[in-house]
């Protein structure tokens, strides 16, 4: 086996955390998984990944601390009482599992806490609106000098908790809008005329007592890290870069270790689309040397270079990852063994952050085993042993046929894996091409080299296949991986079946579009789909000279990759290139050198003149050759096949995370044994208590 390369040494060296040594430098912050306290077992086994994989660190997600400020509908950790404490106790023992210290984040949501759940008042620094995603009709009331000190004990009996469930760190959560320690320190949501309130001192004043509070409870067991905000993004009240390095110098000592997060949410976690790896350099750049304590930091990093240059440089002591973390739990031991080119990086889609979003169970483009360890027993890096046949075909080498055959193949098939096109990829290879999505291509780059390293796995491009050749082949499996293609009639979500084109306007759909066929002058593109794709399209139109007009039955631009944290990034790009956004309108009919829109509301129409229609709509299945197949079952035996599936686009289009998930679990499934109509998954159900009286 290849051994670590020296360049990577500085990366294994133990670290010290207050009381506590981390084996590594590598750390993975606290993040959400959309399981929380409904999966609570499903995020154990997720986190005792990652500590097989070699986390020097490995955070829960932020755990409530107290039941006066939750964040219904989001599922998070709870630890409102001892009865919480099995639950985060099986979590801090698969963390250790394999070396990892084990750290709890305590939050106190307070003004981003509407309590939907428990109905208590939301307590706040200051009396303000719930700020949340949603706008919630609920406000909170400012922190009495009495609750402060409620709020330190609480702080306390959380601490204790969490080490009486064996936690070794805990990070009192400051940053993203969603933490206590942020509303005190940022002049946004503390407005107090107390001691609590005003200079940079007094805001850091509950920090200090919560601090101080913790140390004397658990500190000689436990280490302390304070996750703050590098540049809270919110104009001249906001806590800025600057005020930050002024906190951190005046509190220089304060925790065990520094947590450097930056902005709301969405500026820690943006997409590839608007954000490269690092992208925080800057900002975190010098606070090190404000303090004697280690400074951990994110920014996607998936590279070893770049976190060797990190240390090196002296501008982190950690590497924090989340997202780098859940694409590849196995990032630090891939590190560490020299196998670099096994990395699955995380590729920026932000699809992940989506299950958190929806409250369901998070899933990865990357890794489709995320949240699946424990509900299903998939390992991302360890398939279950190969079953009695021996033969696989899978057609279509897109995201679903790629981890279907790279899948099959490490299970031990003979696989063959047929594309009708000249490259491997599908999808991801044509939309890689669009602006901002470059690094989408790492999801066909990733499997292409691992099917490259093995011998039972054979690739034929330029194959399109029909029944036929199918049947001559006679495999034992057929997986049917064929893919979709955009719709050119309009039907989507509006408009359920075709509706009025003249056949003399120029009308393109996003695969057009990709393939380099393009509209010119003034264009129309329509966007019933309301993910990523339109606003892609738009941008690519402008960079290729076109005057575009977006057109979108939504209230907003893009409007599900609110989920993925970027809608509002998308906004002001598609508006700074000239884009002319039309909100609330759908189209009725498309003439031959106009288009109608209609206002979802009122019904009232306007024409607009156009040279040519984009038209975003939703997916037809490629799924001829499986129907073509299913027609002649009566031929399979004899040419030996024993399944024939179909997965992916071509059972049913979806973001290409959906397509990974249909491929990796057709490889998982093939030679099963039939459960019939059982659960296929794990879950837990709630423990009943005894019923009123
Ligand atoms: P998914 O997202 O489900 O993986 P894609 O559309 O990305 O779907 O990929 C489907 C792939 O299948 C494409 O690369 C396409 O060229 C290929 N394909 C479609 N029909 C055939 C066929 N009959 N034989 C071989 N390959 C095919
Ligand atoms: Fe990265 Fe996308 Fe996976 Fe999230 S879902 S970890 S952004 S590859």
């Amino acid at each position: 086996m290849p051994s670590r390369d020296s360049r990577y040494n500085i990366l294994f060296e133990p670290m010290a955390i207050g009381p506590v040594t981390a084996k590594n430098r590598f750390y993975q912050v606290p993040h959400c998984n959309g399981g929380g306290y409904r999966d609570p077992s499903a995020a154990a086994a997720m986190r005792g990944v990652k500590s097989e994989g070699g986390w020097g660190v490995v955070f829960t997600e932020q755990c409530e601390m107290h039941h006066t400020s939750e964040i219904t509908p989001f599922i998070e950790l709870r630890l409102w009482d001892d009865a919480d404490i099995p639950m985060i106790a099986r979590m801090a023992e698969a963390m250790k599992s394999h070396g990892a210290l084990a750290g709890i984040q305590l939050a106190y949501s307070g003004v981003n806490g509407p309590n939907f759940y428990t109905r208590e008042v939301p307590l706040a620094v200051s009396a303000q609106p719930i700020r949340t995603f949603t706008n919630d009709p609920v406000q909170a009331r400012a922190l009495s000098k009495s609750d402060i000190r409620d709020l330190r004990r609480w702080f306390v009996n959380a601490a204790k908790r969490s080490k009486e469930a064996g936690f070794d760190l805990i990070c009192l959560y400051g940053a993203h809008g969603f933490g206590i320690f942020q509303h005190f320190l940022s002049r946004i949501t503390n407005h107090r005329g107390d001691e609590y309130g005003g200079s940079l001192e007094n805001r850091s004043r509950f920090a200090r007592e919560v601090i101080a509070d913790i140390r004397d409870a658990v500190g000689d067991t436990m280490g302390l890290t304070l996750r703050v905000s590098l540049d809270e993004t919110l104009g001249d009240l906001g806590f800025s870069n600057a005020e930050l390095r002024d906190f951190i110098a005046m509190n220089a000592d304060l925790p065990d270790l520094w947590d450097l997060a930056h902005g709301t949410w969405e500026d820690c976690s943006g997409p590839s689309r608007f954000k490269d790896e690092a992208a925080q350099e800057i900002l975190v750049q010098g606070i090190r040397d404000l303090s004697t304590r280690p400074v951990v930091g994110v920014g996607r990093f998936t590279s070893p270079d770049v976190m060797a240059r990190m240390i090196r440089s002296g501008t982190l002591d950690f590497i924090g990852c989340a997202r780098p973390s859940i694409a590849d739990p196995f990032l630090p031991r891939k590190i560490q063994e020299g196998r670099i080119e096994d990395i699955r990086e995380c590729i920026g889609c932000n699809i992940c952050i989506t299950g958190d979003m929806t409250m369901s169970p998070s899933r990865c483009t990357q890794n489709p085993t995320f949240m699946e360890e424990w509900r299903k027993g998939w390992h991302p890096e360890r398939m279950n042993a190969k079953g009695a046949s021996s033969h696989v075909l899978i057609v279509g080498a897109g995201p679903a046929g790629l981890e279907a055959a790279r899948a099959c193949a490490e299970r031990g098939y003979d696989t063959a894996l047929a594309e009708a096109g000249t490259e491997l990829g599908g999808r991801v290879a044509r939309e890689r091409t669009l602006p901002g999505l470059a690094a989408w291509g790492r999801v066909a780059d990733y499997r292409t080299y691992q099917l490259s390293q093995k011998s039972n796995i054979e690739t034929y491009l330029d194959s399109a296949l029909t029944a036929d050749h199918v049947l001559e082949f006679g495999f034992e499996h057929v997986c049917i991986a064929t893919g979709s293609k955009w719709r050119a009639d309009g039907v989507a979500r509006q408009h359920v079946v075709p509706f009025e084109i003249n056949s003399k306007m120029s009308v393109f759909t996003p695969d057009d579009l990709m393939t380099g066929h393009l509209p010119s002058g003034d264009v129309v593109l329509y966007d019933d789909d309301h993910f990523y794709m339109g606003g892609v399209l738009a941008e690519l139109l402008v960079q290729k000279g076109c005057k575009v007009t977006l057109v979108t039955t939504s209230a907003m631009v893009s409007e599900w990759t609110v989920n993925t944290l970027e809608q509002h990034e998308i906004h002001r790009r598609l508006v700074e290139m000239g884009v002319c956004i039309l909100l609330n309108r759908g189209v009725t009919a498309i003439g031959m050198d106009n288009v109608t829109t209609n206002c979802v509301f009122t019904g009232q129409t306007r024409e607009i003149p156009a040279d040519g229609v984009v038209i975003v709509g939703s997916r037809l299945p490629q799924d001829k050759l499986y129907q073509d197949l299913l027609a002649r079952q009566t031929d399979w035996a004899d040419a030996g096949i024993q399944t024939v599936k179909i997965i992916g686009d071509a059972n049913a289009p979806g973001p290409i995370a959906w397509a990974t998930y249909a491929g990796h679990g057709y490889a998982r499934s093939l030679d099963a044994a039939d459960i019939g109509d059982a659960l296929p998954f794990r879950r837990e159900v709630a423990g009943l208590s005894e019923p009123s009286s």
